[in-house]
């Protein structure tokens, strides 16, 4: 009998979703053990079917979040994390710096909306106080960061989840699929706002870019870091990142690349702090990150908007 498997939407950008569609032949093989019952992009399916694996992108954003994340619970057996967004709040999870009021009015200019004074559209669902990665509302049973996951890693976790085969996810980071090499240089200034550097060959680090790399879960085989372009860190943390409380991003980034160009540690880490809500923002919103005792992300951001 197929395993019946059901997706589902929150706050996040589709992306997720289209990286399941990009399945292409990977998808073939799966639909030969699933039947697909429920998935927002493929089909108009507004119920939530009963299913054995339930598959959710987003973040909690919204009171329509919070119930069809609910009910994705009540109706699927084992319930998968699917990408940034929803393990840790991912891009929108910013919002946490400013809360709902500021959000709102950002975007609506302080101004009515419709005929009835409201300041959302008609209908609208309520927007939730903050960003909330979905594991503080339901209990989940697997995590697949990625901004979208890559479809090896897809893969690997449907059929994960089946119980078709196990495959133990590494818990190495961007780092170890990397072409480029450390190495200690002379000369590197910091470069500010940088993405790329002249030396393909050479880690971003050893030319002054930061890159997220040796922070960042490898779910997508070093794309960026091999295609020219440095590591925003878009998989969410690593896992000494997650696991070690006094480590973040700008102490461990800082001093690595303080070790290999010279480049005064405190100039690198003033850096990241001021650009806190770049250099943080896929997991903002997750207590992984401001959760820290190191972390003061609310307050960098303010000290950065002055
Ligand atoms: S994790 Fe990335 S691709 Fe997936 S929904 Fe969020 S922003 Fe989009
Ligand atoms: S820090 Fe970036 S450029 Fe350097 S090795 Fe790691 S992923 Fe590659
Ligand atoms: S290299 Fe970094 S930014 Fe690029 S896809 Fe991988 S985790 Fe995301």
């Amino acid at each position: 009998m197929k395993a019946r498997v059901s997706t589902e939407w929150l706050s996040g950008c589709s992306g997720c979703h289209v990286a399941i569609v990009d399945l292409h032949e990977k998808l073939l093989n799966l639909v030969d053990d699933v039947e697909f019952v429920r998935v927002p992009v493929l089909m108009d399916e507004k119920g939530y079917p009963k299913a054995d694996v339930g598959i959710v992108e987003g973040a909690v954003r919204s009171e329509h979040d919070r119930h069809a994340l609910e009910k994705m619970r009540e109706s699927c057996g084992k319930l998968l994390a699917f990408g940034t967004c929803a393990a840790y709040g991912g891009p929108s999870g910013i919002g946490w710096l400013y809360g709902r009021d500021a959000i709102l009015a950002k975007a609506y200019g302080g101004n009515v909306s419709d005929a009835k004074g409201s300041r959302v559209p008609g209908g609208a669902s309520k927007l939730e106080e903050s960003v909330i990665p979905i594991d503080e509302v339901v209990k989940i049973d697997r995590y697949l960061p990625g901004c979208p996951p890559h479809p090896y890693f897809i893969a690997i976790a449907i059929r994960d989840l089946l119980g078709v085969e196990s495959i133990p996810l590494s818990p190495m980071t961007v780092c170890s699929e990397c072409g480029r090499r450390m190495k200690k240089t002379e000369g590197a200034k910091l470069s500010k706002g940088e993405v790329s550097a002249n030396d393909p060959e050479t880690c971003f680090l050893s030319q002054g870019v930061v890159c997220l790399g040796s922070v960042t879960l490898d779910r997508c085989k070093a794309q960026c870091p091999n295609k020219g372009v440095a590591c925003a860190g878009c998989a969410g943390p690593s896992v000494d990142l997650i696991r070690e409380p006094h480590l973040d991003i700008r102490s461990m980034v800082a001093k690595r690349m303080a070790m290999l160009t010279g480049i005064p540690e405190q100039e690198i880490r003033d850096y990241i702090q001021g650009e806190a809500k770049t250099f943080y923002s896929y997991a903002l919103s997750s207590p992984v990150m401001y959760g820290k005792p190191t972390v003061e992300l609310r307050e960098w951001a303010a000290e950065a908007a002055k």
